[in-house]
């Protein structure tokens, strides 16, 4: 079998990068005199500048509306099989409700599509928030009107009040302006610690913000603010980013933008495999995106234009169905056979991979090396894992962008193990995209 450079060189013609995403940021917020930044991370540290926080607010006896993002996973019984967003907001909480603030939080749960679903009722964690505080916790079973108002007026200072699903209604996503009104008048302040939430233009994220000038980031939303933004904004060098997920499509913006900061990128998972297309390997039933091809194309070509370092797997597990039963092998990238596909990066990757985080003094990890949810084809995920922890341990900031990377890590019992694991996959992606986030725009002065 040949042996295959990990870093392919790409002889064709040159891409124009995009963005540079910024002129497109100035038209988003016309009327903000303090864009002068000419890249999307210098501005986003220039919209900090301009937000408070919680800690500023001076809450005593006042209620406080915070948006959290207890949209949680839940089992059929309606018990928490992860309460992470739960643990991270109760900073926030705490230090409202220890400052003798009511404290009225609003969330969201799953997708009840604008109706009262109590499959989506927010009580099971308000039962669950009970267990974490040693607060009062009341639940009001809607999130405006009189059954929100009398739960409210029946709080005392150091209390917590969880409303119901904001999503139950549809006016939430739709950012309408009565139901903010109504939303609105239940406090006299507002915090955003939903991070999670913050890539959506909702009522409860972005348009209720206007409606108070006493208004702030938690220390959630500051904290992944800060990580996010430091590692992309002012890296440690060498910086190397490690993409993977299932599909190229949902990472082209991300690797266009982290092309323009990174010295290596890292890529893995099923979307390696649209980049072999673009190669002219054969790729056996892998998962392929056939209209990406040439996009894939362009990417590897940009990536020798702007001299970064693109990283493909060089081999490959690969399997005769979709299984962990499987029957499984390993294979250069170059030799995978019809009827077979490739579940997983091959350990000589791993080694690659490896020595390439442990040389790197920033890292960004956004999306598995393989089907990790199978034993089988795990291995990948978890020796980037296992890599990040060790270069976190050498004095490296790691970051992992939520979503299914920070399912895996967690799975494999590593997250306390590195720098920061994110509790918003959407949002952590569209800011390494470096597109605003209106959430975090709307708490602005
Ligand atoms: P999120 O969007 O939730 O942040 P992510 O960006 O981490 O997720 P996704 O693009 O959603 O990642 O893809 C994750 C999925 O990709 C996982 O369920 C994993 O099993 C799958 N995956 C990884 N490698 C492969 C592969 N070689 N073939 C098919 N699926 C794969």
């Amino acid at each position: 079998m040949r042996n295959i450079s990990p870093l392919f060189a790409y002889d064709t013609q040159i891409w124009t990068p995009y963005p540079p995403s910024f002129s497109s940021q100035k038209a988003l917020l016309p009327n903000n005199p303090f864009i002068f930044e000419d890249d999307i991370y210098s501005f986003l540290s220039r919209i900090l500048l301009m937000i408070r926080s919680v800690t500023d607010l001076d809450v005593q006896g006042k209620k406080v509306l915070v948006r959290v993002d207890f949209n949680v996973p839940l089992h059929e019984d309606g018990t928490i099989t992860d309460d992470k967003r739960i643990v991270e907001s109760l900073p926030t909480i705490e230090n409202l409700t220890s400052r003798g603030a009511i404290v009225i939080l609003m969330s969201h749960l799953g997708r009840p599509k604008g109706k009262r679903n109590l499959a989506y009722s927010l009580a099971p964690v308000a039962a669950h928030l009970r267990t974490l505080t040693t607060a009062h916790v009341h639940f009001a079973d809607d999130c405006i009107g009189e059954a929100a108002q009398s739960v409210i007026a029946s709080a005392n200072p150091g209390d917590i009040v969880l409303l119901e699903n904001v999503r139950f209604y549809a006016e939430e996503e739709a950012n309408d302006a009565d139901f903010i009104k109504s939303l609105a008048h239940l406090g006299d302040m507002y915090v955003n610690d939903a991070f999670g939430t913050a890539h959506r233009a909702h009522a409860t994220t972005t348009g209720i913000a206007s409606h108070f000038t006493e208004r702030a980031a938690g220390l959630l939303m500051q904290k992944e603010l800060q990580y996010l933004g430091d590692a992309l904004g002012k890296p440690q060098r060498p910086f190397t980013a490690i993409l993977g997920g299932s599909k190229v499509s949902g990472k082209i913006d991300v690797i266009r933008q982290l092309m323009n900061s990174c010295d290596t990128i890292l890529i893995g998972g099923g979307m390696m495999f649209t980049f072999y297309k673009a190669m002219g390997y054969e790729t056996g039933s892998s998962l392929v995106e056939a209209d990406k091809v040439s996009l894939a194309k362009d990417i590897l070509d940009a990536a020798k234009a702007q001299n970064v370092r693109l990283l493909l797997p060089t081999d490959a597990v690969i399997a005769n169905a979709f299984s962990n039963e499987a029957e499984r092998t390993i294979v250069t990238v170059d030799h995978i056979p019809a009827g077979w596909m490739g579940l997983d990066i091959g350990p000589a990757t791993c080694a690659v991979y490896t020595e390439a985080i442990l040389s790197s003094k920033t890292i960004v990890w956004n999306g598995p090396m393989g089907v990790f949810e199978m034993s089988n084809f795990a291995a990948g995920t978890l020796a980037v894992a296992q890599a990040l922890t060790q270069a976190t341990a050498q004095g490296a900031i790691t970051v992992i962008g939520g979503g299914d990377s920070a399912a895996a890590i967690a799975q494999f019992g590593l997250e306390k193990q590195v720098s920061h694991v994110s509790t918003g996959g959407g949002a952590s992606l569209e800011f390494l995209e470096g597109k605003p986030l209106p959430g975090v725009e709307a708490l602005s002065l």
